[in-house]
């Protein structure tokens, strides 16, 4: 929300670039001339070619274009007209969109990261596909929707022409497996290549709707919904999307783009012709490729079968990245906090109360794709007979029907999934009642009188629902109970485990090492004259950096090596199983890593860069978590002492 009432504004990007936004280049004037023809201008090729005529380079480039082998066009064609005549408005007016852009966009460089032949491809493959979904839901003028595609990531080659930090440094701080590479930007470069593209369409004075898009192409904040562009936008995601998952990224590194949560409010997915829009896609993009010169593709199904499985992927991690916001009220009492003592007590209840032979729960997936048979009480154990999950489908009948109707089900045995848990429960008179949470379905508590083959009384089914009621709340309770603990034991600036969770794992793990007698050594590293950056540059850089120290902390310890923020700028690694001589080399890497970021970093922080200090401590017999804590602390401290971005060991 803050982000939208409050923008960053040209202060913020000026900080960001190498020169004030007044003096970028401009885009060619055509271009905004180009956009804001309107539909009825667009019968009428005087307009356009007025256009044209203003920018000669341009128009000298069309031509050349236009009797290029690509369009096939026998007849030279000298003047501009003809041309138009013969390719059509729209068709003179992208390729004239496409060539100013592309002017804008500058030349590769030998060793950068950043390329602009794949960003190019990666902006007409996402304004073919955005125009041709245009076409198909017939809310957006697909012309704008081919400009919102072409201009979405204009912040990017900005960025790597004028960017204080470049785009290839970026690229080279992220590595091979970057993840979600917007949030990357915006706390290592300082904003976002969203925020730069729109700062910069507003500053050349590109449509409105244009600006929207450019600058909410990757914002998922649900507080944003409502704005005119909204349809807009999501065609363009699910174009970057679509893009992006077939290869055609503006970067080489592969990652997975997040769909915005417009794109599965407004737009039907299941209804969508994908093949229809591969074959559009790699149609287009083979075009321009013979025009600009790039190189492509692979076979189309294989494709089509990958971006089916995107799809989901991407509105998956859409809610992973904003969950519901949680109710922290306790919903009704339980004896136990614990879902299995919950689970069972209930069906223990469920049987003695009700004088039915077996009750059991199936527990539905969070993505609500199976059925899992938790617990099953029969008066002899809690034991389930299946550990199989059952999956819902077209045939699952009774069980799909009570989740979906929330009412409850007598099975008949007509589907092959009702048979299935037939088969697993040895019965053929099952009742199912659904168990709701307030939030989402929960699963589906099941009820048989076992080998007499006795239906279950509808009194008794009634009786049952309001206990699974119940049951639902308490569960869904005690999730949320797990959910907060965890959450407990994260700092949520870093996300890593924070002190407390560091205290459990080092007295666990200092145990593990004496049972087995091994090495264990623990680091301790410190931000170099942190306060001093704060001062300097501000807090929220400040956290940006921490977040950035965090992720190489991250990345460079194995995943038994366990790392947390011990507070303020210091952070921990244990590292089981190490000897002096390893933990030495993996403090040095460590150290390295970060004194490589911190050049990076240097032209948008001036002065000193950014670099650690380490101190280790390696396990003695005698130690406590707290002694072997204070022996690494003494170690930094002399690290610091002696100069810092160095590492000590505690060798006493
Ligand atoms: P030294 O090299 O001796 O470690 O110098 P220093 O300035 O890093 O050490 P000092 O302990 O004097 O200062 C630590 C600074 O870390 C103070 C505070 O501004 C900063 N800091 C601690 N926690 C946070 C945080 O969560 N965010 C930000 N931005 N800064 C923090
Ligand atoms: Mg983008
Ligand atoms: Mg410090």
């Amino acid at each position: 929300m803050s982000q939208l009432l409050n923008p960053p504004g040209r202060r913020e990007l000026e900080q960001v670039l190498d020169r004030r936004l007044g003096d970028l280049p401009c885009l060619p004037a055509a271009i905004t001339r180009l956009l804001e023809l309107t539909r009825e201008e667009r019968d009428d090729i005087t307009g356009l070619l007025r256009v044209l005529e203003t920018e000669p380079a341009i128009a000298v480039r069309l031509l050349r274009l236009v009797n290029s082998a690509a369009y096939g066009v026998r007849r030279r064609i000298g003047a501009l007209r003809d041309g138009i005549i013969i390719l059509g408005f729209e068709a003179v007016r992208r390729l004239a969109l496409e060539l100013s852009v592309r002017s804008t966009i500058g030349h590769s460089r030998p060793g950068a990261a950043f390329n602009p032949l794949l960003y190019w491809r990666h902006a007409i493959a996402v304004a073919s596909i955005t125009r041709e979904l245009a076409r198909e839901s017939a809310t957006v003028d697909p012309e704008t929707a081919y400009a919102a595609g072409l201009l979405h990531d204009i912040g990017k080659p900005l960025l790597e022409s004028y960017g204080r930090i470049s785009y290839s440094a970026f690229l080279d701080y992220l590595g091979p497996h970057p993840t979600l590479l917007i949030e990357q930007e915006r706390r290592f470069i300082g904003l976002g290549h969203d925020t730069i593209g729109a700062l910069y369409a507003a500053e050349i004075n590109l449509p409105e709707q244009l600006i929207q898009a450019i600058r909410q192409h990757h914002q998922t904040s649900p507080e944003n919904i409502g704005t005119s562009a909204a349809p807009l936008i999501a065609l363009l995601s699910l174009a970057d999307f679509i893009a992006w998952s077939h290869g055609y990224g503006s970067v080489a590194q592969n990652h997975p783009a997040l769909l915005h949560p417009y794109v599965e409010q407004t737009l039907d997915l299941d209804s969508l012709d994908l093949e229809k829009l591969v074959r559009h896609m790699d149609h287009e993009v083979e075009n321009a490729a013979r025009l600009y010169h790039f190189t492509l593709p692979q076979p189309i199904k294989l494709r089509e079968s990958l971006l089916r499985y995107n799809l989901t992927l991407g509105c998956l991690n859409s809610r992973l990245h904003h969950p519901e916001p949680r109710q922290e009220t306790l919903l009704i009492p339980h004896h136990s906090l614990e879902q299995t003592a919950i689970i069972s007590d209930t069906l223990h209840a469920l049987r003695n109360d009700l004088g039915v032979e077996r009750a059991s729960l199936l527990l539905l997936d969070p993505r609500g794709r199976t059925l899992h048979l938790t617990a099953c009480r029969n008066g002899v154990s809690d034991t389930p007979p299946h550990p199989d999950p059952i999956p819902l489908g077209p045939e699952s009948g009774a069980l799909l029907a009570c989740l979906r109707e929330k009412r409850k089900q007598r099975l008949s045995g007509q589907t092959p999934g009702e048979r299935t848990l037939m088969q697993i429960l040895g019965t053929k008179q099952i009742s199912l009642i659904p168990v709701p949470g307030q939030h989402r379905m929960i699963g589906l508590l099941e009820l048989d009188n076992g080998n007499s083959g006795r239906a279950i009384e509808d009194d008794t089914l009634g009786a049952a629902e309001r206990i699974a009621q119940e049951l639902g709340l308490g569960l869904e309770h005690a999730q949320l109970l797990e959910y907060s603990r965890q959450r407990a034991s994260i700092d949520p600036l870093t996300e890593l485990p924070n002190r407390s969770s560091l205290d459990t794992e080092l007295k666990q793990r200092i145990a593990e090492a004496r049972h087995g007698t091994r090495p264990l050594a623990l680091a301790m590293l410190d931000i170099d004259r942190f306060k001093r950056f704060n001062d300097n540059f501000g807090h929220p850089a400040g956290d940006n950096v921490l977040k950035l120290i965090a992720r190489t902390l991250q990345q460079t310890t194995r995943e038994t090596n366990s790392v947390a923020r011990y507070g303020g700028e210091e952070f921990t690694a244990i590292l089981p199983g190490t000897t002096r001589e390893q933990a030495i080399e993996y403090c040095q890497r460590l150290r390295r890593a970060i004194a490589k970021i911190g050049r990076l970093l240097t032209p948008r922080f001036p002065g000193e860069p950014l670099t650690i200090s380490i101190g280790i401590a390696l396990l003695h017999p005698t130690d406590t978590p707290a002694t072997l804590l204070a022996r690494a602390d003494h170690a930094l401290y002399r690290a610091k002492q002696r100069g810092r971005d160095r590492i000590e060991l505690d060798d006493q």
